[in-house]
């Protein structure tokens, strides 16, 4: 069975007049790490959030472990761009608060609330943070402030976790040191990973595989299998492999982007001019 099915989905926000989503058709197997990339407003937020159920689809279907998804639910752990942690919290704390609220809809124990601080502190050690527990994320940089999201979206055991441009707001080498974090997270916690960014080398480095969007109206252009082992290190995005598909992937997104190509791919499309 598919761990996620996208079934001819279609998504028109309400006084719209072109598809945010136009016949989507997508399956994702578990353990799978997918990237989605394409140009601003070709509706990868939208696919996202559909699957992750914020947002409701407007026809075909959506199955998750083979059930329509009707909402947002443990099985999904989602982190976005900005870390949304809550500043009166501190780091464990914001962790922890999840599996907290679900204790008071009476669906834990206590021992079961034990065993949560128990995993919030392994989450933190996964994440290199022990040390910040006790802090609060004003005294943390945007880096530890995502890598504690991405802990709090591990704390309920997800399936699947969906990313939304996570790392778009961090410098170059923290990003770097985030996609190598993120790739060990996938082989640890077996996780199911949907990551969308904008950023071509990125999708690469971190997919199996690349989900290529267009725009007016969204919908999936090609998906690419990355020539790249399971295992995956920096000197990689030199490798003539690497560097062939980034440059495949970026003409066919300026090919599909039509006159509206945004600047910051005709920043990746001057650098690599400059590198291939
Ligand atoms: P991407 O993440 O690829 O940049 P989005 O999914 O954010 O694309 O947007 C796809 C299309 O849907 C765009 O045309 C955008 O303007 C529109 N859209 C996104 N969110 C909303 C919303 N909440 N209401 C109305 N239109 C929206
Ligand atoms: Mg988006």
């Amino acid at each position: 069975m598919h761990k996620i099915d996208v079934r001819h989905v279609f998504k028109r926000y309400e006084g719209a007049s072109t598809d945010a989503l136009q016949d989507v058709s997508l399956q994702v197997q578990p353990n799978e790490f997918v990237t989605f990339v394409g140009a601003s407003g070709c509706g990868k937020s939208t696919l996202l959030r559909t699957i992750g159920g914020l947002e409701q689809h407007t026809g075909g279907e959506l199955l998750v472990d083979g059930r329509a998804v009707n909402g947002p639910g443990p099985d999904r752990g989602m982190v976005f761009q900005h870390y949304s942690l809550y500043p009166w919290m501190t780091v464990r704390e914001n962790i922890k608060f999840c599996r907290q609220l679900q204790v008071h809809r009476g669906k834990h124990s206590s021992a079961e609330v034990e065993a949560a601080g128990g995993r919030a502190d392994a989450l933190l050690r996964l994440m290199g943070l022990p040390h910040v527990a006790d802090a609060w994320p004003n005294q943390l940089s945007g880096g530890m402030q995502q890598r504690v999201a991405i802990a709090r979206a591990l704390m309920s055991r997800p399936d699947i976790l969906l990313m939304d441009e996570p790392f778009g707001a961090l410098d170059a080498q923290t990003r770097e040191v985030m996609h190598d974090l993120i790739r060990h997270v996938h082989r640890l916690e077996k996780t199911t990973i949907v990551f969308v960014t904008h950023d071509v080398e990125e999708a690469i480095y971190l997919g199996q595989r690349i989900v290529l969007m267009a725009p007016r109206p969204g919908r999936i252009d090609t998906l690419y299998d990355v020539p790249l082992p399971a295992e995956r290190s920096q000197d990689m995005k030199h490798s003539p492999a690497f560097l062939a598909l980034k440059r495949q992937i970026l003409e066919r997104i300026r090919e599909t982007s039509g006159m509206h190509t945004d600047t910051d791919l005709l920043d990746q499309l001057t650098r690599t001019a400059t590198t291939v």
